[in-house]
């Protein structure tokens, strides 16, 4: 007999979808989250799991792996419902991530489709994480392939060798294929990657930065190909995860994992003032990664225009809505003040949006008690012509 909604495996008389099963299977998903987090209101009816609208539209395009249907809104068949009921999100997950290595980046409802997509396809339609060997891509400690790289000045992407050697602690790129030595070498120890698909121009676009000289270098790669890319996403986050265990012993898997890759707090375009605070306010591409605010003129830029350290209250940093009274020379009209130990940095945003979004962003770090090698980082900053 066709039900509406999972009805038969709720306990008679409750409201859908907010009753105990519902919320037990959906359990893990909300306690790992935040508010973020998608309401797991659909359910792939072939892999036996709930999911968000968000996840269901990418398990749509993937038929012949995944079959969906809406919790609430869609027929459910006895055999489909009795189904579900024997498999679940918990008891998949033991049987689908069971060997899932620690380094492995487990995507979130934010982000990006690219990541999104690949982890059902590794999980459930490649079966990495049952299967060890196929992890090898990333879990071998040595990469080598072809990328498309930005170039720096005329922002055309050409394909470039790269080479990623846990031993060495280094990523490299060779301009030449038969070149001997390597355009750069990027040190493991201060590598980033992070998907910024709207930023690139391209839904596999990966930003990678390191320091260079102490000061933040960007590239912009991608891969054709999703897997290739998540495959050297992983393979960067793999070396870090062993170079983070060599440097320190003992430390555990929960305290390392965060550690691998960063998102950026908040992007965008603001207004700022010189240090004098009469030059007049330049629009710039403002990242927020940790504690460096960094801007640019340009977003793909290779080289931040200035980084400035944001600290924490305990160590007297600020941030204030609005500008001090005597400013002029903006053109947006939602001011930002940040109070730093030495000076004053004016922003201005173009939306109340913007501003807010910025506000929270600064407030994250300068809430968060500085780490005694964040001071250090800070002295470096200081010492900055
Ligand atoms: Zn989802």
């Amino acid at each position: 007999m066709p039900s509406r909604g999972l009805v038969l495996l709720w306990p008679a008389g409750s409201v859908l979808p907010k009753n105990n099963y519902f919320r037990q299977e959906a359990g893990m998903i909300k306690r790992r989250g935040t508010t973020k987090m998608g309401n797991p209101d659909w359910a792939s009816y072939t892999l036996g799991v709930f999911i968000c609208l968000s996840c269901s539209g990418i398990h749509r395009n993937i038929p012949h792996l995944s079959k969906v249907k809406s919790v609430r809104l869609d027929e459910w068949d006895g055999a489909q419902v009795e189904f579900m009921a024997s498999t679940g999100n918990t008891a998949m997950r033991a049987k689908y991530e069971s060997e899932i290595p620690p380094f492995y980046y487990k995507p979130t409802f934010s982000d990006c489709l690219l990541l999104r997509e690949q982890w059902i396809r590794a999980k459930y339609e490649r079966k990495e994480f049952i299967y060890i060997e196929k992890q090898e891509p990333y879990s071998a400690g040595y990469r080598e392939g072809f990328l498309w790289k930005r170039g720096r000045d005329n922002g055309q992407f050409l394909t470039r060798k790269f080479v990623l050697s846990e031993r060495e602690g280094a990523l490299k790129y060779y301009n030449k294929n038969d070149a001997k030595d390597p355009k750069a070498i990027m040190k493991i120890e201060h590598l980033n990657a992070t998907f910024q698909p709207g930023k690139i121009g391209n839904p596999h676009g990966l930003q990678i930065t390191y320091l260079k000289d102490n000061s933040t270098r960007n590239i912009f790669i991608y891969h054709e190909d999703g897997k290739e890319m998540v495959d050297w996403f992983n393979a960067i986050r793999a070396a870090r995860f062993h170079y983070l265990q060599v440097a320190f012993p003992g430390a555990s898997n929960a305290d390392l994992v965060p550690k691998l890759s960063r998102n950026y707090l908040k992007e965008g375009y603001m207004e700022k003032t010189g240090p004098k605070q009469t030059e007049g306010f330049k629009k710039r591409w403002f990242t927020m990664d940790d504690r460096r605010l960094m801007y640019f003129k340009d977003p793909l830029d290779a080289f931040a225009r200035g980084e400035v350290f944001i600290g924490s209250k305990e160590n007297s940093y600020k941030v204030l809505e609005g500008l001090p009274p005597p400013t002029q020379g903006n053109h947006w009209p939602h001011g930002i003040t940040i109070v730093t130990p030495d000076r004053k940095f004016l922003f201005a945003c173009e939306t109340e949006t913007e501003q807010q979004e910025w506000i929270s962003a600064f407030q994250k770090v300068i809430g968060r008690p500085m780490l005694p090698q964040e001071y250090a980082v800070e002295a470096h900053f200081k010492h900055k012509p």
